[in-house]
């Protein structure tokens, strides 16, 4: 008996990085997964990983700032497999840029995809949960959400928005009387294409991964799985008293 066994699982974002490492934990847990991503060929190689594994997976094409994709996607989903019982709103970007460097339009961009996306995630995820009677949500923030960094503006903005979001859902949905859970993660710094792709090209990019990791007291950066263990566990009934809560994974960094 896996721990999230007979499940139906959405996770965006899910064709790399923890999105990716997060499907494959909740398929080998039990869970009929739902890869979506704008990423279609690796989406594809993930599903064909999870069935591999004996497991169930369903690919769908998702841009998490659309509406109509997410609609599209909600009838996919209960087509396929009936319902939805866990979300993971985990697709994400990072822009670099202190407030005097970014422009208006890259504000946007980040705020569509991390917040709106997180918006519209979690908005179709309860209205699928519903008839279920119960569900868990859970939003990816960073611990960009909690603290302050001068070279993340628009970043530190969405994160913290979503750690602000995940809490006013998660009261309105107990408020309520749904049963549906609603918890943000935050990591510290992960070893996913997100990081490798400024700290792994020139000497001055791993000077900077050098420096990212002394800022994590464990003396490392965090592996993808690292993360998909906290997402299960919330994603489980073993957290079941768990809502509105902030999840902190990240070596230490923000002790
Ligand atoms: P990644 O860049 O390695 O992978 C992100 C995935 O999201 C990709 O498959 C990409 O195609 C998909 N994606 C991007 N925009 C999308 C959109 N509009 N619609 C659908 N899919 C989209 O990222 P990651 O490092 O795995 O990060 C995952 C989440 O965790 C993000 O929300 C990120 O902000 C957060 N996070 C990451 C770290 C880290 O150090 N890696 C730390 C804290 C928080």
């Amino acid at each position: 008996m896996g721990r999230v066994s007979g499940k139906v699982a959405l996770v965006t974002g899910a064709a790399l990085g923890i999105g990716k490492a997060t499907a494959l934990l909740l398929a080998r847990e039990g869970a009929k997964v739902v890869i979506a991503d704008l990423k279609e060929e690796e989406g594809h190689a993930a599903v064909a990983e999870v069935e591999a594994a004996g497991g169930e997976a369903l690919f769908v094409s998702l841009n998490v700032t659309q509406e109509e994709d997410w609609k599209k996607a909600i009838e996919a989903i209960t087509a396929k497999f009936g319902g939805l019982d866990i979300a993971v709103n985990n697709a994400g970007i990072l822009y670099n840029g202190s407030v005097e460097e970014t422009s208006l339009a890259d504000w946007r961009r980040v705020q569509s995809v991390n917040l709106d996306g997180v918006f519209l995630g979690t908005r179709y995820a309860v209205e699928a949960m519903k008839p279920r009677g119960a569900g868990s949500i859970i939003n990816l923030s960073s611990i960009e959400g909690l603290i302050g960094d001068p070279t993340l503006a628009a970043y530190n903005a969405s994160k913290g928005g979503v750690r602000l979001f995940t809490k006013s859902a998660a009261l309105h949905c107990a408020r309520a009387g749904y049963r549906i859970r609603v918890n943000s993660i935050h990591p510290g710094y992960i070893w996913t294409p997100m990081v490798q792709g400024f700290t792994s090209a020139t000497p001055d990019q791993v000077a900077a991964r050098q420096k990212l990791i002394d800022l994590h007291p464990l003396g490392h950066l965090g592996e993808p799985d690292d993360i998909a263990y906290g997402i299960l566990f919330l994603a489980s009934d073993e957290s079941k008293f768990m809502t509105g809560s902030e999840l902190v994974i990240d070596g230490g960094y923000t002790a």
